[in-house]
């Protein structure tokens, strides 16, 4: 029997509003090229000048995962030869990172939990980008020099399952922090897996094959299972030793498979060094004092939101996983409803009606807008079945609630003298299901609630409608 060793480095991009080193703008969409100056170009004379922000998200980071910040870390030189990294080195931080020592809690679905060590987070730059078209390629640099922090777990995951609650919880805090965008498609959250198996109860680590940008939180189960499979294999056929060793693998998401991409250099291959271009990287106590006080983070508010409004776990843990999700439903709230039916309205109703592509953000009906349409069923004004119509009407039409109410004419009738009239009516109409009904055929009771729904074209109060044939009916 085997056990599965994963450990995960994370890229981080940090959403400043300039580059790492020099002054240019961090949009990496424009014109290729345009975001460039003689530093991230990297031209003979240029100094690199440290962003402090970059700091300042580093300690909101390091405060996040319970870890050491340290208050001076140094920078390093990595060297390698790429096309997209015009330096041939990478500016980044081996020995002393400004982030040491943290930790992320997972959990489970069944309730249980279980801490993942982060080694590090340390601050370095991006690459630029290499645009094959055909025979031709070029190069893009105007995320050169773009900040990343790079987070390193330890190798304390045991499944594919748990390296995804890791990489979902992580994203949900850098989202809740708001210093990434984290977008995974465009390579703003970027996910390198470190695989390996070992026999069970054996505790020394094997060789570890890296698998490197994986944009999805599925394609990173995948790529591990597949991963996995293939080392156990090996091991099985006789050819571990042979077929397995450390090296960086692509995942291949069409053909379901990894495949070699290089061998994994040995850190000697990038002759570190310490950066001689930089100064130290000071963190002074206002700016630790200011950026150690974060924002509520995906698991305090979730633990609020059951406390404060009786919410259940799991419900209170769908809401806060993403942040767009949990302001939505806080604005919600902010219109006077309650959490429960809030979370129908939001999780079932709207997200099961926002299609092609479209999300909570970009969503027709807004959080305000929804939330008084719940408001209008908890006071009675339209029926739940009527707001679902009113809610399919808001998503094509610009209108608000009572608006739509008004033109569907789904308002609820709770005027009794009018609802009773036409329950005379009916009454009057079908005197031998009355008979019929007086005599013990009780299933008759549903025809009356349908004929009196469809009379009032669903716009009567069920229960009313109940209670005041019960009374007539006798
Ligand atoms: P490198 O930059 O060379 O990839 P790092 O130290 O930055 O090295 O990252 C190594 C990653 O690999 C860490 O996340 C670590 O937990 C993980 N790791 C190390 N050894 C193993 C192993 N035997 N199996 C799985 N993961 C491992
Ligand atoms: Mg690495
Ligand atoms: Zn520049």
């Amino acid at each position: 029997m085997f056990e599965v060793v994963i450990g995960l480095e994370v890229h981080v991009q940090l959403n400043t509003d300039t580059k790492l080193f020099c002054s240019c703008p961090t949009s990496f969409n424009d014109r290729p090229n345009v975001n460039t100056c003689p530093t991230c170009l990297a031209l003979p004379g240029a100094l690199p000048v440290l962003n402090k922000s970059v700091l300042e998200k580093s300690v909101m980071l390091g405060t996040a995962i319970g870890a050491t910040v340290n208050r001076t870390s140094f920078f390093d030189r990595k060297s390698y030869f790429y096309p997209d990294s015009p330096s041939a080195y990478q500016i980044t931080q081996l020995y002393t990172p400004v982030v040491e020592h943290g930790k992320l809690e997972i959990d489970f679905e069944d309730g249980s939990k279980k801490t993942i060590r982060i080694n590090r987070a340390h601050i370095e730059a991006d690459a630029g980008k290499n645009i094959h078209e055909g025979a031709v390629s070029k190069v893009d640099l105007n995320r050169a020099g773009t900040p990343l922090l790079e987070i390193v777990s330890e190798p304390d995951m045991r499944s594919a399952e748990e390296a995804v609650l890791y990489v979902k919880k992580l994203h949900s805090i850098v989202r809740y922090l708001d210093i990434s965008n984290a977008n995974m498609q465009e390579g703003s959250f970027r996910v390198d897996v470190n695989v390996s198996i070992r026999p069970k109860g054996d505790e020394k680590l094997y060789t570890r094959v890296e698998i490197k940008n994986i944009n999805s939180f599925r394609f990173i189960q995948k790529a591990i299972e597949i991963e996995v499979e293939r080392q156990i294999e090996a091991w099985e056929d006789g050819v571990y030793d042979e077929e397995i060793y450390q090296e960086t693998r692509l995942f291949d998401q069409n053909k379901q498979e990894t495949r070699s991409m290089r061998g994994k250099e040995e850190a000697a291959d990038y002759r570190y060094f310490p950066e001689p271009d930089l100064l130290k990287a000071v963190i002074d106590d206002e700016m630790f004092e200011t950026y150690s006080q974060i924002p509520e983070l995906p698991d305090e508010k979730k633990e609020r939101l059951v406390s404060e409004y009786g919410m259940r776990e799991y419900d209170a843990a769908v809401i806060t996983a993403e942040l767009e999700t949990a302001h939505f439903f806080e604005a919600m709230l902010a219109e006077g409803i309650n959490a429960k039916n809030a979370v129908t309205w939001l999780t079932v109703e709207l997200q099961g009606r926002l299609k092609g592509g479209m999300t909570i953000t970009s969503s027709p009906v807004d959080a305000k807008t929804l939330g008084t349409l719940v408001k209008r069923i908890e006071d009675k004004t339209i029926s739940g079945k009527a707001a679902k119509e009113v809610l399919d009407y808001l998503m094509e039409n610009e209108s608000d609630v009572d608006g739509a109410i008004d033109k569907l004419g789904l308002k609820q009738m709770n005027d009794t003298g009018a609802l009773e009239k036409i329950i005379d009516e009916i009454i009057a109409a079908n005197a031998d299901k009355v008979e019929e009904y007086r005599g013990g055929k009780d299933k008759l009771f549903g025809f009356f609630v349908g004929q009196t729904m469809k009379a009032s074209k669903g716009t009567a109060n069920p229960q009313t409608v109940n209670e005041m044939l019960k009374a007539k009916l006798g």
